[in-house]
């Protein structure tokens, strides 16, 4: 075990997510690159670990990399740790890895826990295949822009979120990738697990009326080459309903609008279309 740079995943809440081989490394390592220093330790002191812990994130990443290169070019073996869950994946440790690398060393991965995976072995979605898009721009329009371009995918998507976001994320979606089958999974491993599938409009009326908290992760199906078809077809059928039901074709696309969330665009686009069918 000498002379190794380990990247060890840690758990995402539940603490008894730690692998036995996770222990076991970080008893014998010599350094811990950790990205917040304290909630490290506080994870290897319930561990019963003392060790160096130094912190690896941003701009300090960089500035270890000869540290760790001289601990193992004296054949000492290192650690590197994120926060939770698996380093490198919306995590520092990219860098420093590749450096290791470069530098002759060996890296070995201490596999575990992981929001991403935990949240698609859970969804019940065919996994195969799937984007992993980290977190999706913070910016609106910038956000849009991607939808915009990435509209079209086949494959499901996978985001992950801060619950203050996943509202303004949900509609953004619905607007863009229209009312697509969606899982939204919150606090995993936690007390407060909740994992929710459902259309996107479903998801939103949720979390509008239940204000999300925790960590999120965010599947969305892909595109479908039919997928504009069915819509319109079910709000064609809605829209029907309500005009039968006595309601004027303005009162008709609102109500659509205000209960489903469908973008205002899409239900005047459907109640221009019945006009001109009209004989
Ligand atoms: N490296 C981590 C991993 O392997 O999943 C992810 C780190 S990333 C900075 C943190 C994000 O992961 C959170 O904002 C959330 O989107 C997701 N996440 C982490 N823990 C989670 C949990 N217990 N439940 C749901 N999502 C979680």
């Amino acid at each position: 075990m000498k002379g190794i740079l380990y990247v060890v995943a840690t758990p995402i809440g539940n603490l008894k997510d730690i692998t036995l081989r996770a222990i076991e490394v970080l008893k014998a390592v010599d350094l811990v690159l950790a990205e917040d220093t304290r909630r490290s330790k506080a994870l290897l002191n319930h561990l019963g670990v003392s060790c160096r812990v130094v912190s690896c994130y941003g701009e300090r990443e960089e500035e270890r990399v000869p540290m760790v290169l001289d601990h193992l070019s004296e054949g000492k073996s290192v650690a590197l740790l994120s926060d939770a869950g698996t380093p490198t994946i919306s995590d520092p440790g990219s860098l420093l890895i590749s450096k290791v690398w470069e530098a002759g060393y060996k890296v070995v991965p201490i596999p575990g826990p992981s929001a991403l995976l935990a949240a698609l072995m859970a969804a019940g979605l065919e996994p195969k295949p799937f984007t992993f898009w980290g977190f999706p721009p913070r910016k609106r329009g910038e956000f849009i822009s991607f939808l915009e371009r990435e509209r079209k995918r086949k494959e499901r998507s996978i985001f992950y979120q801060s619950p203050n976001r996943l509202l303004n994320t949900l509609e953004a979606l619905l607007e863009v990738w229209e009312d697509r089958f969606a899982v939204v999974a919150r606090e995993l491993t936690k007390m407060h697990e909740e994992l929710l599938r459902d259309r996107i409009s479903r998801l939103i009326q949720h979390f509008s009326e239940t204000t999300p908290k925790g960590e999120v992760v965010l599947i969305v199906e892909g595109y479908q080459e039919n997928q504009e078809d069915v819509e319109i077809e079910s709000l064609r059928e809605m829209y029907n309903q309500l005009l039968k039901a006595g309601l004027s074709s303005k009162d008709a696309a609102k109500a659509l609008h205000a209960l489903f969330a469908i973008p205002k665009r899409r239900v005047y686009e459907l109640a221009q279309h019945q006009m001109e069918e009209k004989p």
